[in-house]
């Protein structure tokens, strides 16, 4: 069922093949300076909202992408009360939803451009975005089957993945057959404009596929609308908690509520580890995206007898990255989304050289909203307060007969979502995956960047509710109870 052979993932752009690179740069260098205007898509009516946002890149405060309308109440009432749910035979549905993913691969240059300049993207995290973006598309079309939809689903959607998360929502909800209420991130409301305009030119009708721009008052009022039936939410475990209570008020009880949040995750390297992998590992789980994942490592274990050594060698790696425009092809760190992400990640930081315990932290940028990787020391992970959503790493050391005690007080943070394992030890795998409470365990390789279809993605507890996305129980969320649990 996971590797369907009606399933195959997009073939993506292969950096390291020089006429694949050229074409890239031929295809986004019209969008290098472009600008683009987004508004409310709506079924009945055009938006009746005055409220113009502009939208400039976190690199560089002075390139201006456009404007985008934020909806106000009457939008959300006039989407709520036109949307209707997709009635289309299943298979015209997933037709539909394959097009989508071809006018995603076929528009790349612009996605890309987008990526970087409203999100912050590098261009391997951005070609990594559009991949999964068009996985979730096939993936869905591919599993969806003919049974009644839950009804008028609203997707709330982060900006740390505003293509793919977006999209990810929304083609699930739709290949179920639903009417879409989507509320895109604020700060990335021109990349999910653009993703509606071709889900419309692909065939999805508008009734079912409305768009509310707008920041958290629209997803608040979409979430007490009677009418509204299910909701799915990636974002913060606080938000998720009070949309909860929104929904709780105002909706049908029976409403599902579908939330991918937080994570505080760790990863164990022991002293039998590869450490040259185990460092790159870290590298990339812990900075690319500046840190910005909700599966990003937080808190790494390392075994006291190689602490000095690997530290020297993690410190070496750090010192090799470049932080800097995202467009630029040398760059490995791109900036955090916007001033107000940049104040919390730096008073953490801050926080932590006050108390003595900051080991590293590279060099920023006066530009934009860039932070340097940093490197904080605990003595467990239970020291670290919240998540900090950036390129922050906590290290802490243990020792051969702590464990057990590391691995209680991993589970102890209540969040479930990722976990990393770096040792050569076959039977610590086994031991680990059956104690520790995560989500998602990767063995001897990185922590970020799931793949639809092979890696469901999703935790427990502060993490989310399930089911985990991009796998076979997803889907059934989308459809009425009784018919789902035979689907
Ligand atoms: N699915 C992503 C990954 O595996 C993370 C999603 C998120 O940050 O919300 O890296």
């Amino acid at each position: 069922e996971l590797f369907s052979p009606q399933r195959p993932n997009s073939k993506g752009w292969d950096l390291t093949h020089l006429p694949t690179l050229e074409a890239i740069e031929e295809a986004r260098s019209p969008f290098h300076q472009a600008q683009w205007q987004a508004e409310p898509l709506l079924a009945d009516k055009k938006t009746t909202s005055t409220a113009v946002v502009k939208l400039t890149n976190p690199a560089n405060a002075d390139d201006v992408l456009g404007q985008a309308v934020f909806a106000n109440q009457a939008d959300v009432e006039v989407a709520v009360n036109s949307a209707q749910p997709w009635s289309a035979e299943v298979t015209e549905r997933a037709k539909i939803l394959n097009r989508v993913a071809d006018l995603y691969e076929q528009n790349f240059g612009e996605l890309f451009a987008l990526l970087c300049r409203e999100a912050g993207k590098t261009l391997p995290d951005a070609v990594a975005e559009v991949r999964e973006a068009v996985d979730f598309l096939r993936y869905y079309a591919a599993n969806a089957i003919q049974a009644e939809a839950v009804g008028h689903f609203v997707c709330i959607s982060p900006w740390n993945f505003p293509l793919a998360i977006f999209t990810g929502q929304i083609s699930a909800a739709l290949a179920a057959g639903n009417a879409v209420l989507a509320k895109p991130a604020e700060q990335a409301p021109l990349i999910a404009y653009r993703a509606v305009q071709l889900m419309h030119e692909a065939g999805v009708p508008v009734a079912s596929m409305q768009l509310l721009i707008g920041g958290g008052d629209v997803g608040a009022m979409l979430t007490a609308q009677p009418k509204v039936q299910g909701v799915t939410f990636t974002g913060s475990t606080e938000t998720a908690q009070s949309i909860r209570r929104n929904m709780a008020e105002n909706l049908s009880p029976g409403a599902p509520l579908i939330a991918e949040t937080g994570g505080l995750n760790a990863m164990i390297v022991d002293s039998t580890a590869l450490l040259e992998q185990a460092v790159s590992a870290v590298i990339e789980s812990a900075f690319q995206s500046a840190g910005q994942r909700c599966s990003a490592l937080r808190c790494l274990y390392v075994q006291a007898d190689i602490l000095d050594e690997f530290t020297e060698m993690l410190f070496g790696a750090m010192a090799e990255l470049t932080l800097g425009d995202p467009w630029q092809l040398s760059t490995d760190i791109g900036p955090v989304i916007d001033a107000e992400a940049l104040a919390n990640i730096e008073s953490a930081v801050d926080k932590a050289e006050q108390q003595g315990r900051l080991l590293k932290l590279m060099p920023s940028s006066d530009q934009g909203t860039f932070i340097g990787p940093a490197v904080i020391r605990v003595d467990s992970i239970s020291d670290i307060e919240k998540e900090i959503f950036g390129p922050v790493l906590h290290i802490a050391s243990f020792k051969n007969h702590q464990l057990a005690q590391v691995v209680d007080d991993i589970n102890a943070t209540g969040y479930g979502l990722t976990f990393g394992v770096q040792t050569r030890i076959d039977n610590r795998v086994q031991w680990l995956s059956e104690h520790i409470e995560a989500g998602n365990i990767y063995v001897n390789r990185n922590q970020i960047g799931a793949i639809v279809g092979s890696q469901p993605f999703g935790g427990h507890g502060l993490s989310g509710t399930g089911p985990k996305a991009g796998g076979p129980n997803y889907l059934k969320r989308f459809y009425r109870n009784a018919v789902a649990e035979t689907a």
